[in-house]
Order: C-alpha cells, then structure tokens, then sequence
C-alpha cells in the first residue's frame, strides 16, 4: 500500500541537509513516493518515523517464503473480481512419523508424482507436512530426514515440542522449512528457533483474541516470519475465522492479522477431506495441509485452485497456431474454434477421443470463448478466413472442409464466401464432437 510523497514528507526530520542527495526534504519524500530512493539514505530519521513509514508502506498481509518457491500471502483483495489473487494456496500432504519406514516411502512415492497437465499448463503439488505424532524427537528426527532425502518438495515440520523441532531444524534449514506450530505455552523457545534459522513458524491461537495475542507476543521477540493458525478444527469456524482473519488484514488493516493463514482438514473420509479442503483454497487458507494423497481425489482441488488464481482480466490462452492431434494425414478434418484454453482443450480432448487425427486451428480472440468472441466481433468470416490462410493448412490436406462451432453457424455462409473453403457445422458443444466425427 504507498504513502503519497506528502504522507512520507511528514515523518521526515524537515532539516533540508541534502544529505541524501536531493535538494530538500520534499524532494526526498517525492522520490521515495515513486520508488526512486531508499529511507535509509537519510541519516537523521528516528526509529519512531521509520516504524510508522515501513508499517504504513507494508502489504496488508505479508509474503512469507518457504521451501522449494512456495510463496504465502501477499494479498491485497477480499474478493478475486476486485483485482486478482496473486499467489495460489499452497497445498501439503501430511506424513506422519508414527507410520511404518515403508509406508511412509510410498506415501512420499505418492506426493512426489502429484503431477498434472490441464488446460495447457503444468502443476504439481507442493509440499509434505511430517507431523510428530510419536512426540519422539529421535523418531521424528529419523523420520524428517528420510522424507527431505526422498522429495524435492517444500517441507513443513509440524511438532509442538520445541525438543523435536530443535533436533530436526539445523539439518534442513538450508531447505528453509515452515515450523511449528509455536503456541501460547511454547512460542519462545520455537519462535527463538525459528529466527536463529532464519524460518517462518507457525503460530497457533485458541481462537482469534489469543492468536492476535500470541502474534503480539512473539513480535516483540524480535521476528515477523510467521503464518497464522487460528486453532480451530471444524470446517464452519475455520471458514468464519479465516474470514475474519481476511476481512480484518484487508479491510481494517489489522497489523497483528497481516500474515498469510494456514488450515488442516479434520475430515478423514476422502471425498468429504476434498470438499474440506476446496471451502479452505477459496477461503482464504494461504495454505491447506491435508492427508488424502490419491491422484483422482487431489485432481478436483487442484483444478479449482488453479481456476480461483487465474486472473480474470487475463484469461488463458494457448497459441493461435494450427495444432495437430494424432498421426495427421492429408485427409485429416480441419477444426476451427479459440484460442482460450478452456474452450480449445475441451475441443481437444474431444477430438483425441475421436480417435481420428485432426488439424485444430485456434483463432486468436483474447482467450474468449466462443460465443462472447463473437458478440464481441473477434470471430468473424475475415479473420478466420485469414487465419485459415495464414495457417498453412491448405498445404497440408487435400480437401477444403472447415468445421466451425455450431454455435456460430450464422457465419458459414460468408466464411466460405471469404476462405473459399466449404463450411461444415460442427456441434454446438465439444462433448458432440466424438458422434459428429463418426458422421463426416
Ligand atoms: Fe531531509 Fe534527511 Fe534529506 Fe536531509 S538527508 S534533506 S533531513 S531527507
């Protein structure tokens, strides 16, 4: 959130020295307003100045990293059509030490190839949780280091003894765990440990009044790279606080609540822990430690999460090329449709499921569908005419057949006037292409 050059201007000591390389005060002020300086070029700020420049300039809620990129908070909106969510919910599967030395290399097996390709784009899972359930320190010790030697992916050491932490920490800093969680009762000793490190820590509160409490207290320790966790373990006051924690950081701009937020699931039956887990990615979990690990369950969650983090004033899109889809031969259809992602890999996977090769042409509409690019005028005669031309594809078949989405049959006459290609009209869905095909 930047303070005006005005804002800034009245927090300076007004001595108009030059010292920090502009003429006066107001001119210090005015470039750090547009980004161009640093406040610590200016030898005569007091503590009290800097506190209320850097806590007035700073994010309503804090990015926190950890682990292999994994990036939490830094929101500035309630809602995604005020502007966008910038860094999608961080998603950990949870391995606890009291499993067997086997069953936990399967599960680690399992989480490292939560791997998918939808809509173009490719995503994975991002982290695995080792909970301390064995309140051993030496088995948990065992046990984080056989699972950060087995993945790549960014850790979270969940333990609330500070002994079990402190033993498992040093090893794996340069890895840059998430710890905790640190509590009213311990958060001393793990909040301490987690700034000797240099890691983000958890903190857990009983509710809201005592977490907002804990957060005051372990600030004054001297550290600020913490997530929240409001300690509720029901889905509907998890919902109501996260809501809470986010209406206070955004709209109020609540200091103590200007972390990013993390959630767990209490439900064990997957289909339910997934649908747990989705009230959590949409709001407003930062991150969701869940335990379900099966591909077919995470798939879901993972495809809801990447859709609330699309931004929607930049739809997805994939390149107005001509693409094929199987062995292509010179009798292959030709279809035409957008380029927005969703639209065109609907249409792709129906025509893979043909299982006759094709040519797809996605004409460039700015990632609309359809119809919008239509009502739009961005999928007009001339231009798809021109796209066809530009394409090659008449270098490729041997016949002059276009297929256009039903939904726009109105435009087949014109187009065929402008291609010199026969227009055929396909279905008015992607889910009619496999029948269709079977009739050409
Ligand atoms: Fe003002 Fe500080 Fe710059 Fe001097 S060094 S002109 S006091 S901002």
């Amino acid at each position: 959130m930047g303070l005006s050059g005005l804002e800034i201007y009245k927090q300076l000591p007004k001595k108009n020295c030059g010292e920090c390389g502009t003429p006066t005060c107001l001119a210090f002020a005015m470039a750090l307003a547009a980004g161009k300086g640093a406040l610590d070029t200016c030898p005569y700020v007091t503590d009290d100045a800097r506190e209320a420049l850097e806590s007035a300039s700073a994010p309503p809620i804090k990015a926190i990293k950890f682990g292999n990129g994994s990036v939490l908070g830094d929101e500035t909106v309630l809602f995604r059509h005020d502007k966008t969510f910038y860094h999608p919910t961080t998603l950990l599967i949870q391995v606890s030490d009291i499993l067997s030395d086997s069953d936990i290399e399967a599960k680690v097996q399992e989480i490292n190839s939560l791997e998918f390709d939808r809509v173009g784009l490719h995503y994975s899972i991002d982290g695995i949780a080792i909970s301390n359930e064995s309140d051993d320190p030496a088995r948990f010790s065992y046990v984080v280091d056989k699972v950060a030697s087995a993945t790549a992916l960014s850790l979270l050491i969940l333990s609330e003894n500070p002994d079990s932490l402190s033993s498992v920490v040093s090893g794996i800093a340069s890895r840059k765990p998430l710890i905790g969680p640190a509590t009213a009762e311990n958060f001393e000793k793990i909040v301490n440990l987690a700034k000797e490190y240099s890691v983000p820590v958890i903190l857990k509160g009983n509710g809201l009044d005592s977490l907002c409490t804990l957060v005051e207290n372990a600030q004054k320790l001297g550290y600020k790279e913490f997530v929240l966790d409001p300690g509720s373990r029901t889905p509907s006051q998890t919902l109501a606080n996260l809501t809470h924690l986010r209406r206070l950081a955004i709209k109020k701009k609540f200091r103590p609540f200007g972390y990013p937020v993390i959630s767990f699931t209490t439900k064990c039956e997957p289909l339910d822990e997934i649908a747990e887990a989705s009230v959590y990615v949409a709001k407003y979990a930062s991150a969701v430690v869940l335990k379900a690990s099966n591909k077919a369950q995470i798939l879901p969650l993972m495809a809801l999460r990447q859709n609330l983090y699309t931004d929607p004033q930049k739809p997805i899109q994939v390149e107005p090329n001509l693409h094929s889809v199987g062995e292509v031969n010179e009798n292959s259809p030709v279809y035409v449709t957008t380029n927005f992602s969703l639209t065109y890999y609907s249409v792709e996977g129906e025509v893979e499921s043909s299982k006759i090769p094709s040519y797809i042409l996605p004409i460039d509409t700015d990632g609309t569908s359809v119809l919008t690019a239509y009502a739009a005028g961005k999928f007009e005669p001339e231009k798809i005419a021109d796209a066809l031309a530009a394409s090659g594809v008449a270098d490729k078949v041997k016949h002059r057949e276009v297929i256009i989405p039903g939904y726009v049959a109105v435009i087949s006459g014109k187009l065929q006037e402008k291609s010199g290609w026969k227009v055929v009209v396909g279905p008015r869905e992607s889910s009619g292409i496999v029948s269709f095909s079977r009739s050409i």
